[in-house]
Order: C-alpha cells, then sequence, then structure tokens
C-alpha cells in the first residue's frame, strides 16, 4: 500500500484489501512526534 504522506494531515481515503478485495477505510493523522499514524477499519471491524 503506498500512501502519499502530504503536510496534509489528517487524511483519509478508501483502499482495497489485498486479500479479499473489500473496501478498507484508511484514515493518517500525526502522532505525537509529528510521524504518520495509520489507522484502518476494515470488513473485520465491523462487529
Ligand atoms: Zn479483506
Amino acid at each position: 500500500m503506498e500512501i502519499d504522506l502530504s503536510e496534509n494531515l489528517p487524511q483519509e481515503f478508501i483502499s482495497d484489501c489485498t486479500v479479499c478485495c473489500r473496501p478498507i477505510e484508511v484514515t493518517v493523522t500525526s502522532g505525537a512526534r509529528g510521524e504518520p499514524v495509520m489507522k484502518l477499519r476494515s470488513e473485520d471491524d465491523t462487529a
């Protein structure tokens, strides 16, 4: 998965799961030290 980490955080986009090709919601935010933190919300989280 390639992400264009620009200065514009947070970012949200949809990526397809490489296993089952279902869409995954990806959110990239800035961490405490300014590092990018990627959070994934996949079909597996819809409990
Ligand atoms: Zn999947």
